[in-house]
């Protein structure tokens, strides 16, 4: 048996894809057009760092907020 060629990994491809700031504490997801489009989903960005959509790996950071919320 030969080995096959693997081919480009969705992870690969999600790699570079940037983070996406978000306005607000969920973001929202479906993936686009395309091969990565999936059922539309929220993600919860209440808390620190970039959280990835667990269909499609795009990754969402909520935006730095500006002015007193604390
Ligand atoms: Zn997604």
């Amino acid at each position: 048996m030969a080995l096959q060629p693997a081919p480009l990994s969705a992870m690969e491809l999600i790699a570079a894809e940037p983070v996406r700031l978000v306005h607000g504490r969920k973001a929202v997801c479906d993936g686009g057009i395309g091969p990565l489009g999936h059922p539309k989903i929220y993600i919860n960005l209440d808390k620190p760092g970039p959280k990835p959509c667990g269909y499609c790996g795009i990754r969402f950071e909520q935006a730095p907020h500006h002015g007193h919320e604390h």
